[in-house]
């Protein structure tokens, strides 16, 4: 379920966000992770973050398919959320840790990190989220944490689960080393407000059901772009829906994102490529029955405009 980038999702330049009211709904791009096919929302053409959220991945449901072996990451925060599903995820710091729907994990890459997640039993249906970590931390070190229960909020007519940051007078335990908001809406019929940060550029991706948001129809597979500057929500749903929200302050100067590394430059991911390739002790090892991924070798990689 943790899912590199391909090509395809690559080789446009990006945008500024919008600000003000335009909602842009783009539609997910399908990708292949091992046997898996994910429903890819960020990043797309002509848009590379969402505040430090730089990847969004809905996976199922499903019933199989989602054991992903060792393979390393630099770089990035992975945020793991299952709505279905129990995975084992394991890593190179010697973490061994089940996830079930409603918890969260959050590994952080820094310098270097590599992991794995084997299926325990499914259906799977869930997402995996990547944040890209600032240049105060990116070099730092690794680290993993397992966040058993994570902080609600009543809204007039649905029930908001706090990954990261802040929503609705609930903080999410979790670490984010940028400003962030990352939450589970849970929409039952009828119609509700939610506060926003305006200083936030926010999007949503529908989980399941359909949603209206700000007035516009969102379904599963889409990417509704919120723009910066939006200080309330308005949801509502005829029948019960399930969406993300996730926003932040605007990124800057996009990374450069190859495979299952986020970057700056192209040599620091030709060193990551190289590391992983060598087995260097940079990414450690990673308990597991399922095969080794090999690096893809960034061939035609550029830098990212600035
Ligand atoms: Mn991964």
């Amino acid at each position: 379920m943790t899912g590199p980038l391909e090509q395809d999702d690559l080789t446009s330049e990006p945008e500024a966000p919008p600000a003000g009211d335009p909602i842009e709904v783009t539609p997910s791009r399908e990708a292949r992770i091992g046997e898996l096919t994910v429903r890819r929302a960020l990043p797309h053409r002509g848009r590379r973050t969402v505040g430090a959220w730089c990847f969004v991945d809905h996976m199922g449901p499903t019933t199989g398919g989602l054991d992903i072996g060792p393979h390393p990451h630099i770089g990035l925060h992975t945020v793991t959320w299952l709505l279905s599903g129990e995975v084992v995820h394991t890593d190179s710091l010697g973490t061994e840790q089940l996830i079930r729907p409603r918890q969260l994990n959050l590994m952080t890459a820094g310098h270097g990190i590599a992991h794995a997640e084997e299926g325990r039993h499914g259906p799977y249906h869930g997402t995996q989220l990547w944040v890209a970590q600032p240049e105060g931390t990116r070099h730092g070190p690794p680290a993993f944490a397992h966040h058993a229960e994570l902080p609600r909020a009543e809204l007039d007519r649905a029930t908001a689960t706090v990954l990261v940051g802040t929503l609705a007078g609930a903080t999410s335990p979790a670490r984010a080393d940028t400003p962030l908001v990352g939450a589970e809406l849970d929409l039952r019929p009828g119609r509700s407000e939610v506060e926003l940060d305006p200083t936030f550029e926010h999007a949503v991706v529908v989980l399941e059901g359909r949603a209206t948001v700000a007035g516009v129809e969102v379904t599963p597979g889409h990417l509704a772009h919120l723009g910066l500057g939006r200080d309330e929500l308005e949801l509502s749903a005829d029948q019960t829906a399930r969406l993300l929200l996730l926003g932040g302050t605007p990124f800057g100067p996009p990374p450069l994102m190859w495979w299952n590394y986020v970057a700056r430059t192209v040599e620091e991911v030709q060193a990551a490529h190289d590391d992983w390739e060598a087995g260097a002790d940079r990414f450690g090892t990673v308990p597991s029955a399922c095969p080794r991924v090999p690096s893809m070798a960034p061939v035609g990689l550029r830098p990212p405009p600035s």
